[in-house]
């Protein structure tokens, strides 16, 4: 799980309404529900840009495609997500489902795939880890490197795909 720190937003509750699917498709073995309508989602370089993320993070894991092989991995235009009891996640790994929010609460909607918690939650994917030990869970560097330079879009067209390790890491310790 990825969460935004407690002492500036507030707890929501999850809301029960379900948006609808608007596309999907498999990247390998892992299936790609797209519910959102951010700019990246509609592009026809997604499922290419999360394969190549995807491969980006489970290289840095040490994890194969076969720890993703039977999972989904959902994109939501939800402010939140629920994980394991917590409502203001931006992203969760439960069982065999990812859930990752397209937008960060203060930096607004993400111009690219690569700029949201993907890489974190492929982390709890491979590892497991829910109290975040491994001292990966603080880098991220490799990753941001070997991302860095991919276009982006927002609603007027090309945007900035500036990423931020800071949406990856988390305190280890911590759930
Ligand atoms: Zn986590």
């Amino acid at each position: 799980m990825r969460a935004p720190n407690p002492a500036f937003l507030p707890l929501l509750l999850a809301s029960a309404c379900a948006a609808p699917v608007v596309s999907d498709f498999a990247v390998r073995d892992t299936e790609v529900v797209v519910d959102s309508v951010a700019p990246f989602t509609t592009r026809p370089d997604l499922p290419a840009r999360l394969e190549s993320t995807l491969a980006v993070a489970l290289e840095y894991w040490d994890g194969s495609w076969g720890d993703l092989a039977g999972f989904t991995v959902t994109l939501t235009d939800d402010a939140r997500v629920t994980c394991r009891g917590v409502a203001s996640a931006l992203g969760c790994t439960d069982g065999d489902q990812i859930r990752i929010v397209t937008a960060d609460p203060g930096a607004g909607t993400f111009h690219c795939v690569e700029q949201t918690v993907l890489v974190h939650e492929v982390g709890h994917a491979v590892l497991g880890d829910p109290l975040h030990r491994d001292p990966r869970w603080m880098a991220f560097d490799k990753v941001a490197e070997a991302l860095a330079g991919r276009p982006g879009y927002s609603g007027d067209g090309e945007a900035a795909c500036d990423l931020f390790v800071s949406v990856w890491r988390h305190p280890l310790g911590e759930r």
